[in-house]
């Protein structure tokens, strides 16, 4: 439930109330708007009794939440959440664009593909150290050197470093190399995973599931959340459908759902999403025109090279001419590219 007090409630009238809500063993989350404080609770609601809090004349109401998921919920903090990461910023009127590589490869290669993206526009540096591939034959990423190369990358170039955690060894190796963990559509519903990632200290990027629905994406979440990590960030990578002609189907509805139900910021990672390069660009700017706060997409100095995921990967030149034109759908989104 959330306590929405009145206008103008004093600060002790709050503490009151939330006073009421911690001696049942529940937990509060405060939302201070301009002229209005929300409060919410988390926890088991039966064990506490509305009169107590109804009583308090500065409670305007109480309002039930019937979803299950609380801290990523709108309904409870209702102005939506921007966090900084290194010297960029995700959600508000930030645009942001992580680009990079599938996989990790050479030193050499992140950092050429880091100034690339860099020059670009981009202002996150993605590159996979641990790589959830479909077989266990393919290319499983450089690991902890990988996670070393990013580091460098960064140093260099001053971009902010994404890369997916796979275990919680992956997880306790990244912290100290990375600025944001990037959790995989393949372990969206690890919720083993997903409580580590919240214990991290990290911010954390939460792709969709291969076939998860919007609120199970939010559940997961919360999972996150309520580890007291709340820099999170959703992102749309794409649902399994019956469709064969891309890889996954691009659920650009989903990024207006989650406008409506959650105040973490959205990415969209059209790449993954369809697997085919020339599909990359139209996705993107339809992504930003429909609202994401941000793009995750797949660049590599030779695709037709890449031990991962070439076909989906764009070239520097073909990046550069998508971050250009891209232009003119940020500015009319409002939100600025930094
Ligand atoms: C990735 O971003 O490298 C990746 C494997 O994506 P997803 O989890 O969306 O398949
Ligand atoms: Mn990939």
């Amino acid at each position: 439930m959330i306590i929405v007090m009145k206008p103008n409630a004093s600060k002790e009238s709050i503490a009151q109330v939330s006073e009421v809500i911690t001696s049942a063993g529940l937990s509060v989350h405060l939302s201070q708007g301009e002229e209005v404080t929300i409060i919410g609770v988390v926890g088991n609601k039966a064990l506490l009794d509305p009169c107590a809090i109804e009583v308090n004349p500065a409670v305007e109401k109480i309002v039930p939440i019937t979803e299950s998921y609380k801290l990523a919920n709108i309904k409870f903090h209702p102005t939506p959440t921007s966090f900084p990461v290194k010297n960029t910023v995700i959600g508000g009127d930030t645009m942001t664009v992580m680009a990079g590589p599938c996989a990790v490869e050479t030193e050499e290669q992140l950092i050429s593909i880091a100034h690339a993206v860099k020059k670009s526009g981009a202002t996150f540096l993605r590159g996979g150290a641990f790589k959830p591939r479909t077989s266990p034959y393919s290319f499983q990423g450089l690991e902890e050197e990988g996670l070393r190369f990013l580091k460098a990358a960064s140093q260099e170039t001053g971009l902010a470093t994404i890369c997916e955690v796979t275990s919680s060894h992956a997880i306790e190796a990244a912290v100290s190399y990375v600025d944001m963990l990037q959790i995989g559509a393949r372990n969206m519903q690890n919720f083993e995973l997903l409580k580590e990632a919240g214990k991290s200290g990290l911010p954390v990027l939460l792709k969709r599931g291969l076939a998860a629905t919007i609120d199970e994406w939010l559940n997961a979440a919360e999972y996150i959340m309520s580890e007291g990590n709340e820099r999170i960030a959703l992102c749309e990578r794409g649902i399994r459908t019956f469709e064969t002609s891309t890889r996954n189907t691009l659920d650009l509805s989903a990024v207006c759902v989650l406008k409506e139900k959650t105040h973490l910021p959205v990415i969209v990672d059209p790449s993954h999403a369809t697997g085919v390069r020339g599909y990359v660009a139209p996705l993107a700017k339809a992504a930003v025109a429909c609202g994401a706060n941000g793009l995750m997409i797949e660049v590599h100095n030779n695709p037709a090279k890449a031990l991962s995921d070439g076909p989906q990967s764009l070239d520097f030149a073909q990046f550069d001419t998508l971050m250009e034109e891209l232009k003119p759908y940020i500015a009319l989104s409002g939100r600025t590219l930094k």
